[in-house]
């Protein structure tokens, strides 16, 4: 199910701060460098008024690629669109600029890491429960 029709900045705060408190509890299983790169990526966000992609799987496999990118590269060169191999001078750092242009367009970005809060399900832990099992 979708949501759509939440007009007011309230009803998006709510539900993005639940839904990151949920994340929050999922990410007690992982290890201590996944808990870190997811909690990085969901700031990022945050500032962005975002939330992570609440399949988790998905979240973790971007956020790992930043992570991973920044040890190899110095920078959080997108995992999604960079160059293989990676160009530092054409590949894009993430938050990438066209961003927002995605989440207008898509509600998401292009690597699916983060989601306009009213693009996301109603019931994020569906996706977390099959994504466990
Ligand atoms: S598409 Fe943009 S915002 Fe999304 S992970 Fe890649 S660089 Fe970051």
């Amino acid at each position: 199910m979708r949501l759509t029709g939440i007009r007011s900045a309230e009803a998006f705060t709510s539900l993005r701060n639940s839904l990151t408190g949920y994340i929050r509890e999922q990410v007690m299983n992982l290890t201590p460098q996944d808990r870190m790169n997811l909690e990085r990526a969901r700031k990022v966000g945050e500032q962005l008024g975002l939330v992570l992609n609440p399949d988790l799987e998905r979240a973790l496999k971007v956020a790992n690629g930043l992570a991973h990118n920044f040890a190899e590269y110095g920078k959080y060169y997108c995992p999604c669109k960079q160059s293989h191999p990676l160009n530092p001078e054409k590949d894009v750092v993430c938050p990438c600029p066209t961003l927002m242009e995605e989440i207008a367009r898509d509600g998401h970005c292009h690597c699916r890491l983060y989601f306009h809060p009213a693009n996301v399900q109603a019931d994020p832990g569906q996706k977390l429960q099959r994504n466990e099992t």
